[in-house]
């Protein structure tokens, strides 16, 4: 990836050092390239779903259940059948893959992942569903397919490198919780009192290094703690701001504050790469999602992942998606049993759980 820029690499850019999003696949030039956007057949979509596939095969399916090489094509399904006697498998390009049990056309994967790839600050379900011509619901949890992937990426170089060393900017951000206030002014209340207040509010803290950006949610950033500290190597120098409950993590590595009352930025001690990417989550709830509490994690890594290619070209950011969904394993939170997601089912239950919460407190006062 590290020598696709046409338009160049900004300087802090240019300090990572450049860990694609699907680091351990080695095949030849992207394949991406050879596909017209404009021109795509379906086709030339399975040809590439092939291609990415089997990319450890030269491009040649085999079984993904024995390994048996000799396997028949069915022209008429675009499936293939292992010609193993003892298996007689049947698979296509994405079974067993995160596009798994797929309804939509390989044509239409391929253009809406090059959809959601081309916008910065991400794009709403809403306007998927109209540029690619699939249900609301369709391009909401095709979406999420991705971000999963992106949160499973993430996992995967935690935990093929734990410990982050070098520059580290570390800081949080509150999203979500906005409470509305009722429609008469007879029965509004004053939302600065704390029993007045019931919330959903996360923060979102994300750590910026040389590598890639890691995210997670919590209750509260003074929770995220053990998090960060779990993610530094002795040698790290955390950059942080004033706020209290970061002094523990100086007694394990080396810190530099900068007390944002007074500066934002001294001496080259700063939290600016964080306050970056905590812009691009406002705007990007403010612009597309609308709305970010809920999915939370999901989409902070979607944009975490944003900040760290923003400068990469269009066609091989589309081959790493399509490449790290295909050579990956289903979905777990995203994946279809029978209609039924357990992202969803798992969203509604916290949705339960907090309505009886506030009834609860609202008998109470
Ligand atoms: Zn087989």
């Amino acid at each position: 990836m590290g020598e696709v820029h046409p338009f160049g690499v900004s300087p802090m850019k240019k300090q990572r050092k450049g860990r694609s999003f699907n680091q351990t696949k080695d095949y030849d030039a992207p394949s991406a390239f050879a596909l017209d956007m404009d021109k795509l057949t379906e086709e030339t979509a399975i040809e590439y779903f092939i291609r990415v596939r089997w990319s450890d095969n030269d491009g040649k399916p085999y079984c993904p259940k024995c390994g048996h090489q000799h396997v028949y094509r069915r022209k008429t399904r675009n499936s293939f059948v292992c010609a193993n006697p003892e298996c007689r498998h049947n698979f296509s390009p994405t079974s067993g893959t995160a596009f798994d049990n797929r309804k939509l056309s390989y044509k239409k994967i391929i253009l809406a992942i090059h959809a959601f790839v081309d916008n910065s600050k991400g794009i709403a379900a809403v306007r998927m569903r109209n540029r690619i011509k699939m249900t609301n619901r369709n391009a909401f949890i095709f979406g999420h397919k991705l971000r999963e992937l992106m949160v499973r990426d993430n996992e995967n170089l935690a935990k093929e490198m734990p410990r982050l060393t070098g520059n580290i900017y570390v800081d949080g951000k509150w999203i979500g919780g906005h409470q509305r206030q009722p429609n008469e002014v007879a029965n509004r209340k004053d939302l600065r009192k704390k029993e007045n207040r019931w919330s959903d509010r996360k923060s979102i803290v994300s750590i910026v290094s040389d590598e890639r950006t890691r995210v997670a949610v919590f209750e509260t950033e003074a929770a995220s703690v053990p998090w960060v500290k779990s993610n530094l190597a002795a040698s790290a120098v955390v950059h942080l701001d004033e706020a209290f409950h970061w002094d523990g993590i100086g007694v394990l590595v080396e810190t530099r504050r900068v007390n944002h009352k007074i500066k934002y930025s001294e001496n080259g001690i700063t939290t600016n790469p964080v306050e970056s990417l905590n812009a691009r989550y406002e705007r990007s709830k403010i612009g597309i999602y609308h709305k970010l509490s809920g999915h939370t994690l999901y989409y902070a890594t979607e944009l975490a992942w944003r900040d760290d290619f923003n400068q990469h070209a269009l066609l091989p950011m589309v081959d790493m998606m399509v490449s790290h969904a295909l050579t990956g394993r289903r979905c777990r939170k995203w994946r279809s049993n029978h209609g039924q997601y357990l992202a969803i089912s798992e969203r509604r239950a916290e949705i339960e759980a907090s309505r009886a919460r506030r009834q609860a407190a609202s008998i109470h006062t």
